[in-house]
């Protein structure tokens, strides 16, 4: 082709109501059907070739976990170093193809996704990760399709960034892929994530591989097939279930390793940014390395907060998807004059709350995700019990006799450095500290010094000089801040997502900061005219 195509704007992604009687909702309810009696038998995919090791672990439903949904294959050394070759051997071609066609594959996969697979991969979500309808279809369907078109949008933006050009020359800037793969880890609990950091750097010309989350296998095995009958040609990206330790020891030490694309816990970062220190000496490039890790996310209230907002916020924010997102609400700093009539509100809806299989569209949560985050959750609760100085107000309770079941819980704490409001729980529990109304400054400073991350936090007031003060103070404690919102339900295009401090890199994913991270700029300049005489002007004699 010659032309400079037209990339289609980018739109978000309706999200669908699945209210009693739409279309969706019924196709959902049979998606779940067909999806949870299919049991996948799934395997790693490498250069194209599905590769089964027989070394196999269950992938059971989270709220029923004697149901088993499908078996993953374990890649195995052979297959992990398979993987290498594989993508080395694919960037050949790859890094080559014209944007055009590469867009069109993430072009066409947001389509399928939009389109045929919308409720299988909800399904999958739902049963897999424990999500309700209206969760899976916010991340499996709508984020990850804005992920896959905004990404093109935001591509073609950096590719079009040109320097300018002198007399006599044209000078030109090829934003090449990085030399070598990239290694996507990804986390359990967006689907959305999920199938994020493969295909950013791929659309970029790199080749990956792909370490999926054990527990969110279903989804992203859905997707992975996804990405085939979307065009992705063998190779580009490689999908390697396997043992993390083992996996990414062996990806690491490659002369070929050019980035890492992580999302996932601070503590699992931290060590995988040592090793590749460790192993600095044996590559060919500085890697770059993207990781969007655990959170800690802040309410603060100030007197003039309007309750029943904040209320809703703090429910939502807390307790959607059982408090198994990075950004969810945890710790919250609420003033003595608002805090009856807040915690009454709070606890009424919680009292409300149905909890329980998803496939049932009543329920509002789900299970958490597997028996180490049950026995994480529970342990702090139990933790909460006895510690001098903690109420349990609201919920409490835990069991995981048929799912990883539970309550939402809401603590009241007279230390407001007690362990709970520091450190990240990933499960339903949300913290309140009560501060006296006068000491609002002060305690600005303290959501700001308190724990060691800055993902996501809000602000609810109505005084504008008080949110004027919050602005100044919190700047640096939250990469995504949000003022009288709850501080989850990031949007891509709208709200680029991702923090500092023990949080991560902030490279906000789906913008254009974090595609700029998978490219390295060649300048090329092309003198037009190259000069035939080695002397300058001035040396001429007067
Ligand atoms: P996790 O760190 O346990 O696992 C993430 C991925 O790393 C998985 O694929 C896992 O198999 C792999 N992994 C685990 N141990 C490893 C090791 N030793 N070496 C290499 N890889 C290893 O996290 P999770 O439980 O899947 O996800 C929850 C965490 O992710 C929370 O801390 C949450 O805050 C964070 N998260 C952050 C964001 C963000 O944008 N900041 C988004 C989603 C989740």
């Amino acid at each position: 082709m010659s032309g400079t195509p037209n990339i289609p704007q980018p739109h978000n992604e309706p999200v669908l109501s699945y209210a009693p009687g739409t279309p969706e909702r019924a196709a959902l309810k049979g998606a779940l059907g067909v999806v949870g009696a299919e049991r996948p038998d799934i395997p790693a995919v490498v250069g194209g070739k599905e590769i089964r090791s027989g070394d196999t672990q269950n992938v059971v439903s989270p709220h029923c976990h004697a149901r088993v949904l499908s078996t993953l294959h374990q890649a195995g050394q052979g297959t992990i170093d398979a993987a290498i070759a594989a993508a080395v051997e694919a960037q050949r071609d790859w890094a080559h193809w014209r944007f055009e066609d590469r867009a069109a594959v993430f072009l066409r996969a947001a389509d399928l996704l939009a389109g045929a697979y919308r409720q299988r991969i909800n399904a999958a979500t739902m049963l897999g990760q424990s999500k309700t309808a209206f969760q899976a279809e916010i991340d499996s369907a709508c984020e990850l399709i804005d992920f896959l078109r905004f990404n093109v949008h935001y591509a073609e933006q950096i590719y079009r960034e040109q320097p300018q050009s002198a007399p006599g020359a044209w000078n030109r800037m090829d934003h090449r892929p990085l030399e070598g793969f990239v290694y996507a880890i990804t986390p359990f609990n967006f689907t959305a994530i999920g199938g994020n950091l493969p295909t950013a750097p791929a659309l970029m010309g790199n080749t990956v591989v792909w370490k999926p989350a054990h527990t969110a296998a279903l989804s992203n095995w859905h997707f992975y097939r996804l990405l085939e009958e979307a065009g992705l040609p063998p190779g580009v990206i490689n999908f390697l279930p396997g043992d993390p330790i083992a996996v990414s020891r062996s990806l690491l030490a490659s002369p070929h390793f050019a980035g890492i694309h992580f999302t996932g816990s601070t503590a699992v970062f931290r060590s995988l940014w040592k090793e590749i220190g460790d192993n600095l000496d044996r590559y060919r490039s500085y890697p770059r390395i993207v990781g969007e890790t655990g959170g800690k996310d802040f309410v603060v209230a100030h007197p003039s907060a309007d309750i029943d907002a904040l209320a809703v916020a703090l429910v939502r924010g807390a307790y959607e998807y059982q408090g198994q997102k990075c950004s969810a609400a945890s710790r919250a700093y609420i003033p003595d004059t608002l805090w009856p009539a807040v915690r009454d509100r709070v606890v009424a809806m919680i009292e409300d709350i149905r909890m329980g299989d998803v496939s049932d569209f009543r329920n509002f949560m789900g299970a958490v995700i597997d028996h180490r985050a049950f026995a994480r959750i529970r342990d702090h609760l139990e933790a909460a019990r006895t510690a001098p100085g903690v109420r349990i107000v609201a919920g409490g309770g835990a069991d995981d006799s048929v799912g990883y079941f539970v309550q939402p819980t809401l603590l009241q704490v007279d230390d407001p450095g007690y362990r709970t409001m520091c450190e990240e729980i990933f499960g339903p529990v949300l913290t309140a500290y009560v501060y006296p109304a006068a000491r609002w400054s002060e305690t600005l400073g303290l959501v700001d010094r308190t724990g060691p991350y800055a993902l996501t936090g809000a602000v609810f007031a109505r005084d504008r000089a008080a949110l004027v003060e919050a602005d100044r103070v919190l700047r640096q404690a939250a990469g995504n801040y949000y003022v009288n919102d709850k501080p989850t339900g990031a949007v891509v295009g709208q709200q680029p997502f991702g923090g500092a401090r023990a949080s991560g890199t902030n490279d906000k994913a789906g913008s254009v900061l974090n595609l700029l991270r998978w490219v390295s700029p060649r300048s090329i300049k092309e003198t037009l005219a190259p000069p035939r005489e080695y002397r300058y002007p001035f040396m001429a004699e007067a």
